[in-house]
């Protein structure tokens, strides 16, 4: 699968299958943006740098901390906060900051380039379609819904209950972005992010 402009000019997938993984789309964008660089030098103002939340997700941070448990406990503890996602109704981990992203040079360049968050590899700051923005808003909540139950898991007595609810998300304690759309939209199901009808036409 790639990525290419649609009818409408917007940014989109040429074809998605229940098996295409959350990698095959962020290859894809890498793909994408080598062709279609965006115009950060025209820019002026590193989006890296704005007032917005960094979101953080499971393997950003299982990455960060060398995948040692305590140094990710550490690292949730130390550098991030609890903020609600209203949209989707659930708790999330975003760096605790104010303004520049922690890990943004004065050259603005990242620092964590190739373990960077995924709501950072997945964004494109021109014109996508709603088809896009749909799989990339799933692909997102799935994966910080992940941080929140792992660092759960990692510090808390939890209930059977709790544990096996926890482990129906995918991103649990997944060790990349090997994971397939199915098995993310499923999950979107379950949580009553998508309704039923909708899956099809996102494929
Ligand atoms: S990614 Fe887009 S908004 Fe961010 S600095 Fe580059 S051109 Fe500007
Ligand atoms: S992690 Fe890197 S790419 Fe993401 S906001 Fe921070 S500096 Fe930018």
């Amino acid at each position: 699968m790639e990525l290419l402009f649609d009818s409408e000019g917007k940014v989109n997938y040429d074809k998605i299958d229940k098996d295409t993984t959350v990698e095959d789309i962020l290859k894809a964008i890498d793909i994408f943006l080598d062709k279609n660089p965006l115009p950060c030098d025209d820019c002026g103002e590193s989006c890296c740098k704005k007032a917005w939340s960094v979101e953080m997700d499971n393997i950003c941070v299982n990455r960060i901390s060398n995948w040692n448990e305590d140094s990710a406990s550490d690292f949730v503890r130390q550098r991030l906060v609890i903020k609600r996602n209203y949209y989707r109704e659930f708790d999330q981990y975003v760096l605790d900051k104010e303004k520049n992203c922690h890990f943004i040079t004065e050259e603005n360049y990242c620092t964590i380039y190739e373990q960077r968050p995924i709501i950072c590899r997945l964004y494109i700051c021109i014109d996508k379609s709603y088809r896009y923005n749909v799989v990339r808003e799933l692909i997102g909540s799935t994966y910080l819904q992940a941080l929140i139950f792992e660092d759960e898991m990692r510090n808390n007595v939890l209930s059977a209950d709790s544990i096996e609810k926890y482990r129906r998300n995918p991103a649990v304690f997944a060790k990349g972005y090997d994971i397939a759309l199915k098995d993310i939209f499923s999950y979107a199901e379950e949580e009553g992010w998508l309704y039923d009808d909708e899956r099809d036409e996102l494929y």
